[in-house]
């Protein structure tokens, strides 16, 4: 049972498992290490995870962060981020003489090698995700002539296969399940022969998180969901939570962001975080409920994690002379 404070009521429900994913800590390592080992700058297409703090942080030690492969100089160390990269975009790479370090969670690439599996046996794929996403797009430069997004169960009445008996769903890793789930069977109704990817796509890390916001939405007035805008996982929690019941719900980056007048009328706020949110922005929120009499916080806690990968096997090499011995040989060629 939830406790309360006797002098105010007001409590604070702590999502667990929040914050932090396997494929989030790997990527954000890998980013130190390469500084540590190569020195500054390294490079980094993309936000490395969908986090403005994080990518603050990193960009104070060295890293330099670019939206295209064209912007990093000749001879340069570039690493790809969590989301995943379309191959095209290590074709770029290796023409601007470029070393890379690939950063792309093992779930990601997981979803990659089911696209590219099922293009072989020429399976229409119909992913699932949100449009312009870069996972999204990375996982359609798989194999772009067999996949057809699917933006939500409303976009299904659009989609068109060649063969009705050869069609496969995948999807992105950081979807809402439920919202997935209408889609599916939209799809299945459209599709009948319609089949499943072989595993999960939407990741343990997206399902833990949204499983723990469920069983808080209902008893919270508010939840406060720590993350960035652009991050799919986070904005799918702040669904998740209205969905579950929680009267309100809202995303911030950072606790001052809180609006007070959020807090009017509140006993019990859920709090948790996206899976790209380093844990010392959600102390600062509890930091600031707390200075507004929400001392009391209890765990809801949905599922245990020891999920961890092992990083980048480019980062047991000597990136720099590969680098130099890249320009090199372009020099001798011209
Ligand atoms: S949210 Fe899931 S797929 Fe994305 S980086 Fe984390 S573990 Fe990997």
């Amino acid at each position: 049972m939830v406790g309360m404070t006797a002098s105010t009521g007001r409590r604070v429900l702590l999502a667990a498992p929040r914050g932090y994913c396997a494929g989030v800590d790997r990527a954000v390592i890998a980013v130190e290490k390469a500084l540590e080992q190569y020195g500054a700058p390294i490079y980094v297409r993309h936000e490395i995870v969908h986090n403005k703090y994080v990518v603050q942080t990193l960009e104070k030690k060295g890293a330099i962060f670019v939206e295209q492969t064209a912007e990093v100089p000749e001879g340069a160390i570039v690493m790809f981020s969590a989301h995943g990269v379309a191959p095209v975009v290590h074709d770029e790479a290796a023409q601007g003489k470029l070393a890379t370090i690939d950063a792309t969670c093992p779930l990601v690439t997981k979803v990659h090698k089911e696209a590219v599996r099922f293009a072989q046996d020429d399976f229409d794929i119909l992913l699932i995700g949100h449009e312009g996403h870069e996972e999204v797009i990375g996982t359609s430069g798989e194999a772009p002539d067999h996949i057809t997004l699917v933006d939500g169960p409303e976009d299904v009445a659009n989609v068109e296969v060649r063969d009705p008996s050869k069609v496969v769903w995948l999807s992105q890793t950081t979807l809402s399940v439920d919202e997935t789930m209408e889609t599916v069977d939209a799809l299945k109704e459209k599709f009948p022969q319609l089949i499943a990817p072989p595993s999960d796509d939407i990741c343990y890390a997206t399902q833990n998180r949204q499983l723990a916001v469920k069983q808080m939405g209902a008893d919270s007035d508010l939840v406060i969901v720590v993350g960035s805008r652009n991050s799919s996982n986070s904005k799918r929690l702040v669904e998740v939570a209205k969905l579950a019941g929680a009267s309100e719900a809202y995303l911030v980056d950072f606790a001052d962001e809180i609006d007070e007048a959020w807090l009017e009328g509140v006993t019990t706020v859920g709090v948790t975080s996206g899976a790209s949110v380093p844990e010392v922005l959600v102390e600062q929120v509890l930091e600031f409920l707390s200075t507004r009499g929400f001392e009391d916080v209890e765990i809801v806690k949905a599922a245990e994690e020891s999920i961890t990968f092992s990083l980048p096997k480019e980062l047991r090499r000597d990136l720099r002379a590969e680098a130099a011995a890249l320009v090199a040989e372009r020099t001798a060629e011209k």
